[in-house]
C-alpha cells in the first residue's frame, strides 16, 4: 500500500492511496491532480471518500466520475452533508471496504455539522494505523468551527486523541507552520514543540509536506489537544478571562472532559481565529 500527498490549490493536499493498481482518493477538490497522478503512475480510481461538503473537498468529484473504473467505482461521503450526488451516505460506525482495505467511518462534527472521518486500522504490511480526518484536526491546530460548538470540537478530537499513538495523521491542509507558530505563543517552553516547528521548516523549506502526522506527535505539540496541561490553561487565562467554574451549555458537555478543559479549548479557538 502506498499513500501520497497530492498538492491542490494553494494549500490542500488530496490523499492517494493505491494497492497494486488500484487507487482511491479522499476528498478531491480538484481534479486535475488526481487525473495526473493515475496516468503518471498507471493507476484505475476505483474510489472517492469524502469528509465534509465544503467545495475544497468537492469540488473536483464530478469531473473524476469517468474515472471511475468501468463505472464500478463509488462515492462515498457523510449523510448529514451536501454531496454531489450519487454518492453512498455513510454515519457513525459504518465500514467501507475498498482496495481489500476496511475504513471505519467517525462523526466528528464541529468544523462542519456532518463531518465525518475515516479511519484505517489495519492497513496490512505491519505499517501503522491511517486517519483521513478532513478539516477537523491540523497539525499543531483545529479547524474552524463554521457550524459547530467548542464541545463538539473538542468531542471529535478526543476521538482521535484516543487512537493509537502511531496512527498517521492524514489533514487536508498544509497549515503546520502557521499553527506552530500559535502554539509557540501558547507554549514557549515546550521543548517537543520547539523541534518539530525546526523540523517542519526544513520540510517546507525543501517544498516537502509536514504531513501526515502522528497522533502522539499531536498529542505532545497541539495546543488544541493539550487543554488539561496546566501550561496551556495559563496561556488562554492569561489571553483570555473565563470563570474556570464556567459550565457547558446543557446537553453541551462531552462526558469526561473537564469544563475547565472545555473552556480553555473554546478560548484558544476563539484567540487563533483572530491570530495573526
Ligand atoms: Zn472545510
Ligand atoms: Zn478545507
Amino acid at each position: 500500500m502506498e499513500l501520497t500527498a497530492l498538492p491542490a490549490f494553494t494549500d490542500n493536499y488530496i490523499w492517494m492511496l493505491s494497492v497494486g493498481r488500484d487507487a482511491l482518493v479522499v476528498d478531491p477538490g480538484e481534479a486535475e491532480p488526481v487525473i495526473a497522478a493515475l496516468r503518471e503512475r498507471d493507476l484505475h480510481l476505483r474510489g472517492i471518500l469524502v469528509t465534509h461538503h465544503h467545495g475544497d473537498h468537492v469540488g473536483g468529484i464530478d469531473a473524476l466520475r469517468p474515472c471511475l473504473k468501468d463505472g464500478q467505482g463509488q462515492v462515498w461521503g457523510p449523510a448529514r452533508e451536501r454531496i454531489p450526488a450519487p454518492f453512498t451516505p455513510l454515519s457513525e460506525g459504518q465500514h467501507v471496504s475498498l482496495l481489500g482495505l476496511d475504513f471505519e467511518v467517525l462523526e466528528v462534527p464541529g468544523h462542519t455539522a456532518g463531518h465525518i472521518a475515516f479511519v484505517l486500522r489495519q492497513p496490512g504490511g505491519g505499517q501503522a494505523p491511517l486517519l483521513f480526518c478532513g478539516d477537523t484536526l491540523f497539525s499543531g491546530g483545529c479547524g474552524r468551527l463554521f457550524e459547530g460548538t467548542p464541545a463538539q470540537m473538542q468531542a471529535s478530537l478526543a476521538r482521535f486523541a484516543a487512537l493509537p499513538a502511531e496512527t498517521r495523521v492524514c489533514c487536508t491542509h498544509e497549515y503546520t507552520l502557521s499553527n506552530l507558530r500559535f502554539a509557540r505563543e501558547i507554549e514557549p517552553d515546550n521543548h517537543a514543540l520547539a523541534e518539530y516547528q525546526a523540523w517542519c521548516e526544513g520540510q517546507r523549506a525543501q517544498g516537502q509536506p509536514t504531513l501526515p502526522s502522528r497522533v502522539g506527535l499531536e498529542l505532545q505539540i497541539n495546543p488544541f489537544l493539550r487543554c488539561t496541561e496546566p501550561s496551556v490553561q495559563a496561556a488562554a487565562r492569561r489571553h483570555t478571562s473565563f470563570s474556570p467554574t464556567q459550565r457547558p451549555r446543557p446537553g453541551e458537555a462531552p462526558q469526561d472532559l473537564a469544563p475547565e478543559s472545555l473552556a480553555v479549548f473554546a478560548a484558544l479557538r476563539q484567540w487563533k481565529n483572530d491570530y495573526r
